[in-house]
């Protein structure tokens, strides 16, 4: 990107500035300079817009790189050029690498790396030991190292004392908890919704109260503990009503809604759901999948 750039006749949408109108943007030393009806600027390169949108950079809350451990998949840099491409300059990069982010050399590591990348990468530690759910992670030592959340995405953290700990040392730390949702209901491999597709098909489902117990659950946690708590990809209409129970300045939410293999009838309460809570205000955040996970089918986490 070249510090000085004269973007001509985009459709500016920046939300900060109430602001969604075709105008002229000009950049001059990596700063926004002016935004006017018609800039004129001799000596500076110049971008036609026209019939695109300029936006503020967009930040992308959960995503995949592979490196480490996966690194004929995607690293650092390619990951963050393909959020580059997407139009993201900030991104939060979940701790299910391999070795996980669960101690301060690898959040050093993935910062190290990233310290040439095409945007900017904010590693999120592991709560708990290995992602297994059972011993807190080296919380402290990755916020000094460099996290910006807690998660062990992918995997719940089943055992309610070991949440409200993490939720407690989240607080102490002053980072949210990134939770995944999903008390098993003695199923295991699932593929996809529990109900009438899932018989006829004959695959393993997994029901909605799953999720939902899940996210009762970690509510009154954060509800006690006062902990800040985002709900990764909420997939049940109720889950989303809620939270929004829940809400209160100290808990923005995070919401995801997608599965594939989720039941038609499922997907269409909670996009019916999500657009209402969208319009209102009440859900704070959509966050899209990252191009790793996005290729991973009939599986909500790699
Ligand atoms: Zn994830």
């Amino acid at each position: 990107m070249p510090k000085s750039l004269l973007i001509k006749n985009g459709r500016i949408i920046d939300p900060s500035q109430s602001l969604d109108a075709q105008r002229d943007l000009l950049i001059s030393d990596g700063h926004v300079a002016d935004i006017s009806d018609s800039i004129d600027a001799p000596d500076v390169e110049l971008l036609d817009a026209a019939g695109l949108i300029v936006a503020p950079g967009f930040i992308d809350l959960h995503v995949h790189f592979r490196e480490p451990g996966a690194e004929y998949k995607e690293t650092i840099e390619t990951g963050a050029r393909a959020a580059a491409a997407g139009g993201f300059t900030s991104v939060c990069c979940m701790p299910n690498t391999s070795p996980i982010n669960d101690n301060s050399s690898v959040t050093s590591f993935i910062i190290e790396r990233a310290k040439n990348a095409s945007v900017n990468v904010f590693p999120i530690g592991a709560i708990t030991r290995e992602s297994k759910g059972e011993e807190l992670a080296e919380i402290g030592e990755m916020k000094s190292a460099g996290i910006v959340a807690i998660s062990d995405d992918g995997k719940p953290v089943l055992d309610s004392g070991v949440m409200r700990r993490a939720m407690e040392y989240s607080i102490d730390f002053d980072l949210p908890v990134v939770d995944h949702c999903e008390d098993c209901c003695g199923a295991k491999n699932w593929s996809m919704h529990e109900g009438d597709y899932s018989a006829l098909m004959g695959l393993k489902g997994l029901p909605g109260a799953a999720e939902d117990m899940h996210v009762s659950r970690d509510l009154l946690l954060a509800e006690m503990t006062g902990a800040h708590i985002h709900i990764a990809h909420i997939s049940t209409a109720k889950s989303v009503e809620m939270v929004r129970l829940g809400q209160s300045p100290r808990s923005p939410r995070h919401l995801r809604g997608h599965s594939p293999s989720f039941h038609p009838d499922r997907r269409r309460r909670l996009s019916q759901r999500l657009r209402y809570e969208l319009q209102d205000g009440s859900a704070a955040q959509v966050a899209r999948r990252s191009r790793c996970c996005a290729r991973r089918p009939a599986r909500r986490h790699n």
